[in-house]
Protein backbone atom coordinates (compact mmCIF):
# COMPACT_ATOMS: atom_id res chain seq x y z
CA UNK A 1 0.00 0.00 0.00
CA UNK A 2 2.58 2.46 0.71
CA UNK A 3 3.96 2.20 -2.96
CA UNK A 4 1.13 2.84 -4.06
CA UNK A 5 0.39 6.07 -2.07
CA UNK A 6 4.05 7.56 -3.18
CA UNK A 7 3.53 6.91 -6.70
CA UNK A 8 -0.01 8.70 -6.35
CA UNK A 9 2.15 11.30 -4.03
CA UNK A 10 4.93 11.88 -6.63
CA UNK A 11 2.58 11.61 -9.77
CA UNK A 12 0.51 14.60 -8.10
CA UNK A 13 3.94 16.67 -7.19
CA UNK A 14 5.46 16.07 -11.08
CA UNK A 15 1.95 17.45 -12.13
CA UNK A 16 2.02 20.35 -10.25
CA UNK A 17 5.62 21.12 -11.14
CA UNK A 18 4.63 20.82 -14.93
CA UNK A 19 2.05 23.37 -14.16
CA UNK A 20 4.24 25.57 -12.71
CA UNK A 21 6.82 24.77 -15.70
CA UNK A 22 4.37 25.53 -18.43
CA UNK A 23 4.32 22.19 -19.90
CA UNK A 24 1.69 20.51 -21.05
CA UNK A 25 1.29 16.68 -20.49
CA UNK A 26 -1.04 14.58 -22.35
CA UNK A 27 -1.02 10.52 -21.70
CA UNK A 28 -3.17 8.02 -23.16
CA UNK A 29 -4.55 5.34 -21.31
CA UNK A 30 -1.22 3.14 -21.04
CA UNK A 31 0.52 4.48 -23.62
CA UNK A 32 3.01 7.13 -24.31
CA UNK A 33 3.51 10.04 -22.44
CA UNK A 34 4.43 13.71 -24.60
CA UNK A 35 5.47 16.57 -23.69
CA UNK A 36 4.79 19.67 -25.43
CA UNK A 37 5.66 23.54 -25.07
CA UNK A 38 2.20 24.93 -25.69
CA UNK A 39 2.36 28.24 -23.73
CA UNK A 40 -0.72 30.21 -24.72
CA UNK A 41 -0.13 33.15 -21.67
CA UNK A 42 3.15 34.53 -21.15
CA UNK A 43 2.69 35.84 -17.31
CA UNK A 44 5.27 38.27 -16.22
CA UNK A 45 8.51 36.16 -14.51
CA UNK A 46 7.56 35.72 -11.03
CA UNK A 47 10.17 37.48 -8.15
CA UNK A 48 13.06 36.20 -6.55
CA UNK A 49 15.29 33.48 -7.46
CA UNK A 50 14.52 30.90 -10.32
CA UNK A 51 11.76 28.14 -9.65
CA UNK A 52 13.84 25.00 -10.02
CA UNK A 53 13.22 23.66 -13.47
CA UNK A 54 10.73 20.87 -13.64
CA UNK A 55 11.71 17.03 -12.72
CA UNK A 56 11.80 14.73 -16.27
CA UNK A 57 8.25 13.48 -16.97
CA UNK A 58 6.59 10.66 -15.30
CA UNK A 59 6.74 7.33 -17.26
CA UNK A 60 4.60 5.21 -14.90
CA UNK A 61 2.48 4.46 -17.92
CA UNK A 62 5.16 3.69 -20.39
CA UNK A 63 3.86 -0.18 -20.64
CA UNK A 64 1.18 -1.33 -23.03
CA UNK A 65 0.18 -4.50 -22.25
CA UNK A 66 0.22 -6.67 -25.37
CA UNK A 67 -2.74 -9.07 -26.23
CA UNK A 68 -1.14 -12.32 -25.08
CA UNK A 69 0.72 -10.92 -21.96
CA UNK A 70 -0.43 -12.81 -18.79
CA UNK A 71 -0.98 -11.51 -15.64
CA UNK A 72 -0.01 -7.70 -16.79
CA UNK A 73 -0.49 -5.80 -13.41
CA UNK A 74 2.87 -7.82 -12.59
CA UNK A 75 4.40 -6.34 -15.38
CA UNK A 76 2.87 -3.05 -14.51
CA UNK A 77 4.26 -3.06 -10.84
CA UNK A 78 7.87 -3.56 -12.48
CA UNK A 79 8.16 -0.96 -14.77
CA UNK A 80 6.82 1.11 -12.26
CA UNK A 81 9.18 0.26 -9.85
CA UNK A 82 12.19 0.73 -12.54
CA UNK A 83 10.74 3.54 -13.99
CA UNK A 84 10.28 5.36 -10.49
CA UNK A 85 14.07 4.67 -9.01
CA UNK A 86 15.56 4.92 -12.39
CA UNK A 87 14.30 8.81 -12.82
CA UNK A 88 15.01 11.67 -10.88
CA UNK A 89 15.77 15.91 -10.86
CA UNK A 90 17.67 17.98 -9.11
CA UNK A 91 15.07 18.73 -6.95
CA UNK A 92 14.33 14.86 -5.84
CA UNK A 93 15.90 13.60 -2.39
CA UNK A 94 19.42 14.29 -2.62
CA UNK A 95 20.62 10.70 -2.06
CA UNK A 96 19.62 7.04 -3.97
CA UNK A 97 17.93 5.78 -0.69
CA UNK A 98 16.00 8.47 0.22
CA UNK A 99 14.51 9.11 -3.39
CA UNK A 100 13.65 4.58 -3.34
CA UNK A 101 11.66 5.13 0.04
CA UNK A 102 10.31 8.68 -0.96
CA UNK A 103 8.95 7.00 -3.57
CA UNK A 104 7.26 4.23 -1.20
CA UNK A 105 9.62 1.33 -1.80
CA UNK A 106 11.39 -0.52 1.23
CA UNK A 107 14.92 0.13 1.95
CA UNK A 108 15.74 -3.25 0.81
CA UNK A 109 15.51 -2.30 -2.60
CA UNK A 110 18.32 -0.48 -2.79
CA UNK A 111 20.56 -4.01 -4.23
CA UNK A 112 17.61 -4.93 -6.69
CA UNK A 113 17.47 -0.62 -7.80
CA UNK A 114 21.49 -0.59 -8.13
CA UNK A 115 22.07 -0.56 -11.91
CA UNK A 116 19.99 1.96 -12.01
CA UNK A 117 21.65 4.21 -9.32
CA UNK A 118 24.36 6.79 -10.19
CA UNK A 119 25.39 9.39 -7.54
CA UNK A 120 27.55 11.31 -10.02
CA UNK A 121 23.96 11.91 -12.35
CA UNK A 122 22.02 15.32 -11.19
CA UNK A 123 19.14 14.07 -13.61
CA UNK A 124 18.11 10.48 -14.80
CA UNK A 125 15.17 9.47 -16.62
CA UNK A 126 14.52 5.76 -17.21
CA UNK A 127 12.29 4.68 -19.96
CA UNK A 128 11.15 0.99 -20.29
CA UNK A 129 11.99 -0.40 -23.64
CA UNK A 130 10.20 -3.82 -22.32
CA UNK A 131 9.31 -6.29 -19.44
CA UNK A 132 10.00 -9.97 -20.01
CA UNK A 133 9.10 -12.74 -17.90
CA UNK A 134 11.73 -14.24 -16.23
CA UNK A 135 9.41 -16.85 -14.28
CA UNK A 136 5.73 -16.79 -13.14
CA UNK A 137 3.90 -18.57 -10.50
CA UNK A 138 0.81 -17.82 -8.26
CA UNK A 139 2.27 -15.92 -5.71
CA UNK A 140 5.61 -14.88 -6.78
CA UNK A 141 6.86 -13.33 -10.39
CA UNK A 142 10.64 -12.28 -12.14
CA UNK A 143 10.20 -9.83 -14.67
CA UNK A 144 13.56 -8.97 -16.59
CA UNK A 145 12.92 -5.11 -17.02
CA UNK A 146 14.93 -3.47 -20.04
CA UNK A 147 15.48 -0.06 -19.70
CA UNK A 148 17.28 2.89 -21.47
CA UNK A 149 18.40 5.58 -18.98
CA UNK A 150 19.81 8.79 -20.10
CA UNK A 151 21.75 10.41 -17.34
CA UNK A 152 23.43 14.10 -17.35
CA UNK A 153 25.55 15.53 -14.59
CA UNK A 154 28.67 17.74 -14.48
CA UNK A 155 30.81 15.43 -16.37
CA UNK A 156 27.93 15.39 -19.85
CA UNK A 157 25.19 13.52 -20.50
CA UNK A 158 25.18 9.67 -21.29
CA UNK A 159 22.80 6.69 -22.05
CA UNK A 160 22.73 3.35 -20.82
CA UNK A 161 20.45 0.24 -21.11
CA UNK A 162 20.19 -1.48 -18.48
CA UNK A 163 18.39 -5.21 -17.74
CA UNK A 164 17.47 -5.73 -14.21
CA UNK A 165 15.59 -9.04 -13.12
CA UNK A 166 12.70 -7.70 -10.58
CA UNK A 167 11.46 -10.15 -8.06
CA UNK A 168 7.44 -9.71 -6.67
CA UNK A 169 5.78 -11.05 -4.45
CA UNK A 170 1.94 -11.40 -4.57
CA UNK A 171 0.46 -9.39 -1.29
CA UNK A 172 -2.34 -11.01 0.40
CA UNK A 173 -4.79 -8.28 -0.80
CA UNK A 174 -3.86 -9.69 -4.21
CA UNK A 175 -1.57 -6.95 -5.07
CA UNK A 176 2.11 -7.78 -6.45
CA UNK A 177 4.77 -5.84 -4.82
CA UNK A 178 8.86 -5.74 -5.43
CA UNK A 179 10.58 -7.48 -3.28
CA UNK A 180 14.31 -7.61 -2.33
CA UNK A 181 13.73 -11.30 -1.61
CA UNK A 182 15.96 -13.97 -4.20
CA UNK A 183 14.46 -17.45 -3.33
CA UNK A 184 16.35 -19.72 -4.28
CA UNK A 185 19.25 -17.56 -4.05
CA UNK A 186 21.00 -16.55 -7.46
CA UNK A 187 24.04 -18.79 -8.64
CA UNK A 188 26.83 -17.12 -10.35
CA UNK A 189 26.60 -15.99 -14.06
CA UNK A 190 29.58 -17.26 -16.60
CA UNK A 191 32.28 -15.67 -15.55
CA UNK A 192 33.92 -12.95 -17.74
CA UNK A 193 36.79 -13.99 -19.68
CA UNK A 194 39.56 -11.96 -21.28
CA UNK A 195 40.58 -11.72 -25.15
CA UNK A 196 37.51 -9.68 -26.55
CA UNK A 197 34.30 -10.98 -28.88
CA UNK A 198 35.40 -14.70 -30.60
CA UNK A 199 35.04 -15.17 -33.88
CA UNK A 200 31.83 -16.61 -33.59
CA UNK A 201 30.93 -13.09 -30.89
CA UNK A 202 31.84 -11.00 -33.90
CA UNK A 203 29.74 -12.61 -36.32
CA UNK A 204 26.20 -11.87 -34.03
CA UNK A 205 28.09 -8.67 -33.46
CA UNK A 206 28.41 -7.60 -37.00
CA UNK A 207 24.60 -9.32 -37.87
CA UNK A 208 22.57 -6.45 -39.51
CA UNK A 209 18.90 -8.53 -38.52
CA UNK A 210 20.53 -9.50 -34.85
CA UNK A 211 19.87 -5.99 -32.15
CA UNK A 212 21.13 -7.00 -28.66
CA UNK A 213 20.95 -4.68 -26.12
CA UNK A 214 23.74 -3.45 -24.18
CA UNK A 215 24.19 -6.54 -21.53
CA UNK A 216 23.57 -8.88 -24.03
CA UNK A 217 26.46 -7.10 -26.09
CA UNK A 218 28.43 -7.13 -22.92
CA UNK A 219 27.88 -10.81 -22.49
CA UNK A 220 29.70 -10.95 -25.62
CA UNK A 221 32.20 -9.06 -25.81
CA UNK A 222 33.11 -10.58 -22.52
CA UNK A 223 33.00 -14.46 -23.49
CA UNK A 224 30.14 -14.74 -21.16
CA UNK A 225 27.90 -15.96 -24.03
CA UNK A 226 29.62 -19.40 -25.27
CA UNK A 227 29.64 -19.84 -28.79
CA UNK A 228 27.59 -22.73 -29.71
CA UNK A 229 24.70 -20.73 -28.51
CA UNK A 230 25.88 -17.85 -30.66
CA UNK A 231 26.31 -20.12 -33.57
CA UNK A 232 22.00 -20.74 -33.18
CA UNK A 233 21.49 -17.01 -33.04
CA UNK A 234 23.67 -15.92 -35.76
CA UNK A 235 22.19 -18.43 -38.03
CA UNK A 236 18.04 -17.33 -37.14
CA UNK A 237 19.77 -14.10 -37.81
CA UNK A 238 19.62 -15.02 -41.31
CA UNK A 239 16.02 -15.61 -41.50
CA UNK A 240 14.39 -12.88 -39.37
CA UNK A 241 15.12 -9.81 -38.01
CA UNK A 242 15.34 -10.71 -34.10
CA UNK A 243 15.64 -8.57 -31.04
CA UNK A 244 17.49 -10.00 -28.24
CA UNK A 245 16.03 -9.51 -24.79
CA UNK A 246 18.59 -11.53 -23.08
CA UNK A 247 21.59 -13.57 -23.58
CA UNK A 248 23.30 -14.22 -19.48
CA UNK A 249 23.50 -10.76 -17.44
CA UNK A 250 20.34 -9.90 -16.09
CA UNK A 251 18.02 -13.33 -16.37
CA UNK A 252 17.18 -15.31 -13.01
CA UNK A 253 19.92 -17.94 -12.63
CA UNK A 254 17.87 -20.82 -11.72
CA UNK A 255 15.09 -22.02 -13.92
CA UNK A 256 11.90 -20.31 -11.93
CA UNK A 257 11.52 -21.15 -9.13
CA UNK A 258 13.17 -24.38 -8.61
CA UNK A 259 17.04 -24.38 -7.94
CA UNK A 260 17.78 -26.08 -11.44
CA UNK A 261 20.63 -23.86 -13.00
CA UNK A 262 19.21 -22.12 -15.92
CA UNK A 263 21.07 -22.19 -19.43
CA UNK A 264 21.31 -19.12 -19.77
CA UNK A 265 23.56 -18.06 -16.62
CA UNK A 266 26.15 -20.66 -18.05
CA UNK A 267 25.70 -18.99 -21.68
CA UNK A 268 23.69 -21.65 -23.03
CA UNK A 269 20.80 -19.81 -23.78
CA UNK A 270 18.93 -17.13 -25.54
CA UNK A 271 15.70 -14.98 -25.33
CA UNK A 272 14.16 -13.38 -28.72
CA UNK A 273 11.51 -10.79 -27.34
CA UNK A 274 10.58 -9.91 -31.48
CA UNK A 275 10.84 -11.25 -34.28
CA UNK A 276 10.83 -9.09 -37.75
CA UNK A 277 9.66 -6.37 -35.10
CA UNK A 278 6.61 -7.82 -34.20
CA UNK A 279 6.70 -8.53 -30.15
CA UNK A 280 6.05 -12.05 -29.04
CA UNK A 281 3.21 -10.86 -26.79
CA UNK A 282 1.33 -10.12 -29.89
CA UNK A 283 2.08 -12.57 -32.88
CA UNK A 284 -1.08 -14.40 -33.39
CA UNK A 285 -0.95 -17.96 -31.73
CA UNK A 286 -1.89 -19.50 -35.36
CA UNK A 287 0.76 -17.16 -37.14
CA UNK A 288 2.93 -19.93 -38.79
CA UNK A 289 6.02 -17.76 -37.90
CA UNK A 290 6.29 -19.27 -34.83
CA UNK A 291 6.01 -22.73 -35.25
CA UNK A 292 8.84 -21.84 -38.35
CA UNK A 293 10.89 -20.20 -36.24
CA UNK A 294 11.29 -22.82 -33.17
CA UNK A 295 11.16 -25.73 -36.01
CA UNK A 296 14.86 -23.46 -37.39
CA UNK A 297 16.09 -23.11 -33.73
CA UNK A 298 16.37 -26.61 -33.25
CA UNK A 299 17.45 -27.45 -37.10
CA UNK A 300 20.24 -25.25 -36.15
CA UNK A 301 21.06 -27.10 -32.95
CA UNK A 302 19.30 -25.88 -29.93
CA UNK A 303 18.11 -28.24 -27.90
CA UNK A 304 15.31 -26.92 -25.75
CA UNK A 305 12.99 -24.58 -27.48
CA UNK A 306 9.95 -22.70 -25.74
CA UNK A 307 7.67 -20.19 -26.87
CA UNK A 308 3.79 -19.55 -26.57
CA UNK A 309 3.30 -22.74 -29.06
CA UNK A 310 3.70 -25.76 -28.68
CA UNK A 311 5.05 -27.30 -32.27
CA UNK A 312 4.33 -31.06 -32.92
CA UNK A 313 8.16 -32.97 -32.44
CA UNK A 314 10.65 -33.53 -29.29
CA UNK A 315 12.42 -31.06 -27.69
CA UNK A 316 9.48 -28.00 -27.36
CA UNK A 317 7.90 -26.21 -24.64
CA UNK A 318 5.08 -23.87 -23.58
CA UNK A 319 4.07 -22.30 -20.64
CA UNK A 320 2.46 -19.01 -19.00
CA UNK A 321 6.13 -17.34 -18.60
CA UNK A 322 6.86 -17.85 -22.77
CA UNK A 323 3.95 -16.01 -24.17
CA UNK A 324 5.91 -13.41 -24.26
CA UNK A 325 9.03 -14.25 -25.73
CA UNK A 326 10.95 -17.28 -27.43
CA UNK A 327 13.43 -19.44 -25.73
CA UNK A 328 16.13 -21.13 -27.42
CA UNK A 329 19.23 -22.90 -25.04
CA UNK A 330 21.19 -25.75 -25.66
CA UNK A 331 22.00 -28.51 -22.79
CA UNK A 332 24.75 -30.07 -24.26
CA UNK A 333 23.86 -34.00 -23.27
CA UNK A 334 20.63 -33.74 -25.02
CA UNK A 335 19.58 -33.84 -28.52
CA UNK A 336 18.17 -30.94 -31.11
CA UNK A 337 15.11 -29.99 -31.06
CA UNK A 338 12.66 -31.29 -33.91
CA UNK A 339 9.68 -30.97 -35.24
CA UNK A 340 7.67 -33.88 -36.93
ZN1 LIG B 1 15.20 -18.18 -21.77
Amino acid sequence: MRRRIGALTVGALLAAAMVLGGVVMTSATGGETRSGTAIVEQAPPPPGPEPAPPPPSPTEDSFRSAPFDVTPEVKTAAVRFVESVGTWSPSSPGDALTRLTAAGYPDGLAAVAGPLLDDNATTARATVVYPQYGGLTDTTASVMVLARQELSGPTGDREREVLLDVRLARQADGEWEVTSTIDPPRPAYAAARPGGPTERGDEVLAAPRVRLPEPARDDIEQRRAGDPILAVLAELGRTWDLDVHVLVSGHPGTVFPTTRVSNHTVGRAVDIRAIDGRPVAEIPRDDPVLTAFMAAAGAAGATEVGGPILPAGAGFFTDAVHQDHLHVGITPTKPPASAS
